[in-house]
């Protein structure tokens, strides 16, 4: 491989820009063209060799901020923006900023386009005739799996990294279940990407043994559930512990592998994608499917994977163009 060295600085600079939320990069990218527009009125260098010089550029934008009047709290937020893209400039050797092009290559390497493949209803149906003893051995984690991919929830929001992570405020328990005769809502709480928004949300799932389905997501949730469990127990639990999230992911790759996928392409991700793509096999619309997997925005679209003869068939119905030539 040949390396060129102003090739890599460009790679290490885009990382250190992305080790902040897109959100927040949008805003420090708008504080540093404001930062730019008045280093060029009062014509100083917007990057100058001395840093100096560069704290003398900072603290003469902090009184261009002032002298627009902006509030403090937005003056900080402008002047975190800059500092953001002139690191290097502010500080000569700066631990920070090797910690911050490791943050930046994690979320970049996190982006939808490297997300794991789905886990598809088709295939869960497939795991249930093939590894039927395997699953039964581990119905709590088979649980997570199946009730993860009907009810599109992220991982996490199941299940904590480690039995001492289990917190009443994340994850599920046992008082969270509202039962109906044929359904059961799961109360959904507070996760990492959405604080309390969705706290009175619910997610409701339905017994699909009616249609002739297995695995249902309503037995798996009566049966690892039963026996009266207190209120304040986890809902999945195996041995007398929380199930864990490496030990779900674990058995997602071992059980795809079981059904002839490639198991290492599986991941915690698996399971919502999983849910979103199945929705777009089954065809549901664009307003079902955000409804479903709780997605105000375009972000599902991300989330759904269609397999090749889902595509092939959409190809084929171009045909059906060979009735209309001429239109
Ligand atoms: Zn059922």
């Amino acid at each position: 491989m040949n390396f060129n060295l102003q090739r890599l600085e460009g790679i290490a600079s885009n990382l250190v820009k992305h080790s902040v939320a897109p959100k927040t990069l949008k805003v420090y990218t708008q504080s540093y063209r404001t930062y730019q527009r008045l280093m060029s009125q009062i014509q100083r260098p917007e990057r100058p060799t001395s840093s100096t010089l560069m704290w003398d550029n900072l603290l003469l934008f902090i009184a261009g901020l002032n002298k627009l009047g902006l509030a403090s709290s937005s003056a900080t937020t402008y002047v975190a923006g800059v500092r953001h893209f002139l690191r290097t400039e502010l500080s000569t050797v700066d631990q920070r900023q090797v910690s911050a092009a490791l943050k930046g290559y994690l979320r970049l390497a996190q982006s939808p386009l490297n997300q794991k493949r789905p886990i598809t209803t088709g295939q869960l149906a497939l795991m249930e005739q093939k590894l039927q003893p395997l699953l039964r051995e581990m119905e709590e984690v088979w649980a997570v799996i199946v009730i993860g991919v009907f009810g599109l929830f992220r991982l996490g929001e199941m299940v904590p990294d480690r039995p001492s992570d289990f917190c009443k405020m994340r994850h599920p328990m046992i008082c969270d279940l509202s039962w109906t005769s044929n359904s059961v809502g799961i109360r959904l709480k507070v996760t990492k990407t959405d604080q309390g928004a969705r706290l009175r949300q619910t997610v409701s799932l339905q017994c699909s043994c009616p249609v002739g389905f297995k695995p249902c997501p309503v037995c798996l949730l009566r049966s690892v559930s039963a026996g009266n469990p207190p209120p304040g127990r986890s809902l999945f639990v195996r041995k007398g512990l929380p199930v864990c999230r490496p030990l779900v992911i674990e058995k997602i790759k071992a059980w795809t592998a079981g059904i002839g996928l490639p198991g290492s392409e599986f991941s915690g991700h698996s399971l919502r994608r999983g849910g979103a793509t199945s929705a777009l096999i089954v065809g549901l619309t664009e307003t079902e499917t955000k409804k479903l997997g709780r997605w105000k925005g375009d972000t599902y679209l991300a989330y759904q994977a269609p397999p090749d003869r889902v595509l092939a068939a959409l190809s084929g119905k171009l045909a059906l163009a060979g009735s209309i030539i001429g239109d």
